[in-house]
C-alpha cells in the first residue's frame, strides 16, 4: 500500500505531489529538477478531516523514499520510518503540551538546517501551523525565506485566512488544496477497514466529508449517541422553554467533552514541566532562568486553557455542522430533490421539521446557525450564541 493509498478522493493534489517529489529526487541527485516542479516551501490547506497532514506526510514519505518511479511506495524503510514518525530527518512541530513555540521552531529549524542523515531532505512538518504563536511564526518565516539548501518546510492549516497563516509566510508557499471527500470515497474506505456496507455507507453521509468523523460514527457507540441528541434537537423545539434546553444540553455537552480531554492531558503535561524544571539545572534550564519557573508553569495554564476553549468549540461546532447538514435536508424534501442526504436515519424528523416551516423558513435557520459560528469564531459567549440560535430555530405554533 503506497503513502498515497491514505489520501481519500484527492487525486489531483497526489499527482502535483508525485511529481514534485520525482524533481525532488532528480535535485538531490544533483540534476535541475526542471523548473518550478519543487519548492522548498508548502501550505497544505482544506476542510476540518479533508487529510492536510496525511498529505504532508505523504508527501514526506515520497522525498525520502528509496523506491525510484515509485516514490512513496510505503513499503521500504525511509517511507516506513516516515509513517512510524520515527525518521532522523522528518522534524514534526507539534506547537502543543510541554513544548515552548518559539523555543521549539528554532530548535526545529537549526536542527533542520544540518545535512540530512539518512533520507535525501531535511523536512519540516508543521501540522497546525495555524497554533504557531507570532513569535514561532517568525522563527519559521526566517527558515522560508533562507531556506537551507536541503531543507523542505510543510504546513498545515484550515484555511489561508491571516489568523491562520501569517501572510508573509503564506506568499511564499506553494499551495496544495485538499478538497472535501466524496461520501463514496469515503464509504469505500470504511468498507476496506472492515466496516459492513450499510454502515459504511452511513457513516459516509453523517460524517459529511469528515473521515476521522466518519470512521469514529462507524465505530464509536458514544460518538453515534451524541450525534443522534444533537439531531433531536430540531424537531423538539416546540417552545422557548424547549430552546434553552437544547442550548444547555449543547453548551454542557461540549464542555463535558473539553473537561474530559483536559482532564486526560493537563495533570501529567504539569507534573512533567514541574520535573523537567527542578531537574533541569543551568543547561536546560537556560529558559527558566530567564523567565522563570512560575512564567513557564503559567505559559503552560494559558496553553492548556486555550486547548480547552478550543475542544469546546471544535465539539460544538462539530454539532453545528450536523444541525446545518438538518435543515438542508429539510430543504431537499421540500424541494423534491433527489440529491442524497445527509443524514438519512432521520428522515421522520427531517420530513416533520419540512412541513412545519416553508423554504423560506429552512433558509432562515441555516442562517441562524451560520451566525452562530461566527459569533463563535469571534469569541462571543458560547451560551449566549447558542442560545439566540436555539431560539431561531423554534417551530411556530
Ligand atoms: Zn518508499
Amino acid at each position: 500500500m503506497s503513502v498515497w493509498d491514505a489520501l481519500i478522493g484527492q487525486q489531483e493534489s497526489i499527482a502535483t505531489l508525485r511529481d514534485a517529489a520525482a524533481a525532488a529526487a532528480e535535485i538531490a541527485a544533483g540534476g535541475d529538477g526542471g523548473s518550478g516542479r519543487m519548492t522548498h516551501a508548502w501550505l497544505f490547506i482544506g476542510p476540518a478531516g479533508s487529510g492536510r497532514s496525511v498529505a504532508a506526510r505523504a508527501f514526506a514519505a515520497a522525498l525520502q523514499c528509496e523506491r525510484q518511479g515509485e516514490l512513496g511506495c510505503g513499503e521500504c524503510a525511509q517511507c516506513r520510518t516516515v509513517n512510524a514518525r520515527t525518521h532522523p530527518d522528518v522534524h514534526s512541530v507539534v506547537p502543543e503540551g510541554l513544548s515552548i513555540p518559539v523555543a521549539e521552531m528554532r530548535a526545529v529549524v537549526g536542527r533542520a538546517a544540518r545535512r540530512p542523515s539518512l533520507g535525501r531532505w531535511q523536512v519540516i512538518l508543521v501540522e497546525d501551523a495555524d497554533r504557531l504563536t507570532e513569535q514561532a511564526s517568525n522563527a519559521l518565516l526566517k527558515a522560508i525565506e533562507e531556506p537551507p539548501p536541503r531543507t523542505v518546510m510543510l504546513l498545515c492549516a484550515p484555511s489561508l485566512h491571516p489568523d491562520d497563516v501569517m501572510v508573509t509566510i503564506r506568499s511564499r508557499c506553494r499551495l496544495v488544496s485538499l478538497r472535501t471527500p466524496p461520501a463514496d470515497a469515503v464509504a469505500s474506505v470504511l468498507r476496506d477497514d472492515g466496516i459492513d456496507p450499510g454502515t459504511a455507507d452511513w457513516a459516509a453521509a453523517a460524517g459529511q466529508g469528515h473521515v476521522g468523523r466518519s470512521r469514529r460514527l462507524a465505530r464509536d457507540a458514544e460518538a453515534r449517541d451524541r450525534r443522534a441528541e444533537v439531531l433531536a434537537i430540531p424537531a423538539s423545539l416546540t417552545s422557548l422553554g424547549a430552546c434553552l434546553r437544547a442550548a444547555d444540553h449543547l453548551v454542557s455537552a461540549a464542555e463535558r467533552e473539553a473537561a474530559a480531554l483536559s482532564a486526560g492531558l493537563d495533570a501529567g503535561e504539569t507534573e512533567s514541566l514541574q520535573v523537567a524544571l527542578g531537574a533541569g539545572g543551568t543547561g536546560k534550564g537556560v529558559a527558566a532562568s530567564v523567565r522563570g519557573t512560575a512564567g513557564l508553569l503559567k505559559d503552560l495554564e494559558k496553553r492548556q486553557k486555550s486547548r480547552a476553549t478550543r475542544t469546546q468549540r471544535d465539539a460544538l461546532d462539530r454539532a453545528l455542522v450536523d444541525l446545518a447538514a438538518f435543515y438542508r435536508d429539510v430543504l431537499l424534501v421540500q424541494a423534491g430533490s433527489p440529491v442524497a442526504a445527509a443524514h438519512p436515519d432521520l428522515a421522520d424528523d427531517v420530513i416533520a421539521v419540512s412541513r412545519a416551516i416553508d423554504a423560506n423558513g429552512a433558509l432562515r435557520r441555516l442562517d441562524a446557525i451560520l451566525a452562530c459560528r461566527e459569533a463563535l469564531d469571534l469569541n462571543v459567549k458560547p451560551r449566549i450564541a447558542v442560545e439566540a440560535m436555539t431560539a431561531a430555530l423554534r417551530l411556530p405554533g
